[in-house]
Parts: structure tokens; C-alpha cells; sequence
């Protein structure tokens, strides 16, 4: 049984006591939270709930801390403080970061003989595996990648930090024409602009200047100015009842070409639409969680990304069973 623990517990690491549920080989032992445990309140019955400050003394009790706060300021820290003490798994999402935290978490998991995953989830994660899939069988091609339909948390943030704005979801939309022209194989050149809408719905203040307000979002540098932006009114009810979810997902296309005059072409196609992003990048996160335990068992020890780990090393199924579906 792999002993899993869930530090910070949102919306991912409430997806991820979700995940451990569904897999028979893991069980949940301890959450910790940076605020007061008797105020947080878990699922799984037999599972601590526990401060953060308490986590070194799991030390011998946890097999794998799965790391769920937040990519911008919480990872950065937490990922390689407990790397040293547990095998870790985390959803680092911040590109340009990548690299840094890449070599924080290798040198406390090398320090404690322990492997640490890190920038696991949807993307980065199962797209960027696809990516990389595409690429090394196609090396004459191109990949693109589109977002959506679902909610972006950091642009719906943006709208609702817009003076008069009460409330607010904003929605990256993917554009058909674009996905269209790529699964024809046209190998087209794309523009921000042309490869996404964004679509708000927003909650006003009372007495708020419905034109200004829009005005404002449509022309916000970063977030909205390079898009097609659409703008709801709606009220707090509507707002409540039809986008309560964390609905997300899109596509990862490859068109490449193969043949003496690259006379033939080729369509990969990977998609995810998902009802709840958290839920889903709990699972791939689980999943992982697995694989950091088995790499651990071997002795392997230093931080790896989804690109590393072989698929096996993520199944529930033993190699004889996996050989025995190759086919
Ligand atoms: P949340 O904001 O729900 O949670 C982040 C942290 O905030 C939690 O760990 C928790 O820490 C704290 N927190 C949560 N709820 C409360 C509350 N009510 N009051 C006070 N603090 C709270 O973020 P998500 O779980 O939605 O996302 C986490 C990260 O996952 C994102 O930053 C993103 O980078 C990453 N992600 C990656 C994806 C990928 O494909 N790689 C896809 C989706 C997300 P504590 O318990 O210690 O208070």
C-alpha cells in the first residue's frame, strides 16, 4: 500500500483525495494545511488532518507528499523544503520557472535519496507528453496546442479586480476556423488573436457603468487587448448556478509529413474535456505519485518531469498484464 500524503488542501488536493479513492494500492494518510486543521474539513475517514509545522514527524509514515498549493508562491517554497523528507509530486505550472525549480527540487531530492516529479498535470503533463510523442515520431511537423472551452482562473481574477466588477468567470474558447485549418493539414500560421476567444460573464456593482466596465476588460493590456472578447451581464444567481464548475480542457494537434518528397501527412489528435480541471489534474497526479514510489523502490533518486518516468512505472497493471495488452 503507498501511503500518500496531501500538502495544502484545495481544490487540487481535495481532487486528489478524490484520486486516492479510486486507486486500491494507496491510501491517504495525513493532510496538512497552513491554516488551523480543527477549520479544514476532510473526506476520507481514518485520515489525519493535520499542521503544516507537524510534517517532519511523518517523515517514516508517508511514502509520497503530494504537493497541492498554488504554482505562483506556494511550490516554490514547499516543493523542495519536504523534497528531502518525502518522495514529492507537484503541478508546478509556471513555465519560465521550470528550470529553477527543476534544480531546487533535484538537489534536496538527491540530498534525501528521494525522487521528486514535478510540472505534473494536463500542461503541463499529458500535453507536453503528447507534444513529445508527436514530435519524435514526426520530426517533419508542427504541433499546436489550444486551450478550452473552460475557465481560466487567472483571467476570471483580472475581470474581477475591474472597478464595479462584484463577480466574474471568464472562459478561453478555442476557435473552430483554427482547429479546422490544422486538422486539414494546411500547417497554418496562427495569431493570438486567431486561435482563441475569451468570453466573460460578469457580476456588476450596483450603479456600475455597464459600458465602462466593458470597455476596461476588452482593452486590458496581457489579458484581454490581443484577444476577441466577449462580455455577459449577468446576475450573482445566474452566475452562481450556470459556471460554478472548473470545466477546462483542448487540444494537442500534430500534423507532420512522412515520404522520400514528404508527399504524405499525418494528423495526431489529443484531447481532454474535462468537468473539473482539478479533479483531473489530481489524477494524473496520483498516478505519479505511483511511479515516484516504484522509482524510489529501485533506489533512483533526484527530481524528473513527466518526460522522464516510463508509462509502466504509472500503471496499476504489472508488466506481464501491460505486455498482455500490447495488442
Ligand atoms: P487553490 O487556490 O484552491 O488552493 C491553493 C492553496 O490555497 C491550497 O493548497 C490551500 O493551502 C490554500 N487554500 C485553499 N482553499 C483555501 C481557503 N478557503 N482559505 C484559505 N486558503 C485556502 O488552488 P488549486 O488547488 O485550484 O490549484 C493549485 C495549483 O495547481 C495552481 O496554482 C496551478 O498552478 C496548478 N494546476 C496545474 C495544472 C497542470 O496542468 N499542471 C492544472 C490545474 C492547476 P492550505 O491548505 O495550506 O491553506
Amino acid at each position: 500500500m503507498i501511503k500518500i500524503g496531501i500538502l495544502g488542501y484545495g481544490n487540487l488536493g481535495r481532487g486528489v483525495e478524490c484520486a486516492v479513492k479510486q486507486n486500491p494500492d494507496m491510501e491517504l494518510a495525513a493532510v496538512f494545511t497552513r491554516r488551523n486543521p480543527a477549520d479544514v474539513k476532510i473526506l476520507t475517514e481514518g485520515a489525519s488532518i493535520c499542521s503544516i509545522s507537524e510534517v517532519p514527524d511523518w517523515k517514516d509514515r508517508i511514502d509520497v507528499m503530494i504537493l497541492c498549493g498554488g504554482s505562483a508562491t506556494d511550490l516554490p517554497e514547499q516543493t523542495p523544503a519536504y523534497a528531502e523528507l518525502f518522495h514529492v509530486v507537484d503541478s508546478f505550472d509556471t513555465h519560465a520557472r521550470i528550470p529553477e525549480h527543476f534544480a531546487n527540487v533535484d538537489k534536496a531530492s538527491k540530498k534525501g535519496g528521494k525522487v521528486g516529479i514535478i510540472s505534473v498535470g494536463w500542461d503541463p503533463g499529458m500535453f507536453s507528453l503528447n507534444r513529445l510523442y508527436a514530435s519524435a515520431v514526426l520530426p517533419k511537423g508542427q504541433d499546436y496546442t489550444f486551450w478550452g472551452k473552460g475557465v481560466s482562473q487567472g483571467h476570471s481574477d483580472a475581470v474581477r479586480r475591474v472597478e464595479g466588477v462584484k463577480d466574474a468567470k471568464q472562459y478561453t474558447v478555442p476557435v473552430d476556423a483554427a482547429l479546422e485549418a490544422v486538422r486539414k493539414g494546411d500547417n497554418p500560421t496562427l495569431s493570438t488573436r486567431q486561435k482563441h476567444t475569451r468570453e466573460c460573464f460578469v457580476v456588476l456593482e450596483e450603479g456600475a457603468d455597464a459600458a465602462k466596465v466593458e470597455k476596461e476588460i476588452k482593452t486590458m493590456p496581457n489579458y484581454f487587448a490581443d484577444y476577441d472578447t466577449t462580455v455577459h451581464f449577468i446576475s450573482q444567481e445566474e452566475l452562481d448556478r450556470d459556471h460554478g464548475g472548473i470545466p477546462h480542457g483542448g487540444f494537442v494537434l500534430y500534423s507532420g509529413k512522412t515520404g522520400w518528397e514528404e508527399e504524405n501527412s499525418h494528423l495526431i489528435e489529443y484531447r481532454l474535456k474535462l468537468d473539473s480541471n482539478p479533479e483531473f489534474t489530481a489524477s494524473v497526479l496520483a498516478a505519479y505519485a505511483r511511479a515516484a514510489y516504484r522509482l524510489g523502490a529501485e533506489g533512483v533518486s533526484g527530481c524528473k518531469t513527466v518526460f522522464d518516468i516510463a508509462p509502466a512505472y504509472l500503471s496499476q497493471k504489472d508488466g506481464e498484464t501491460l505486455r498482455a495488452s500490447l495488442l
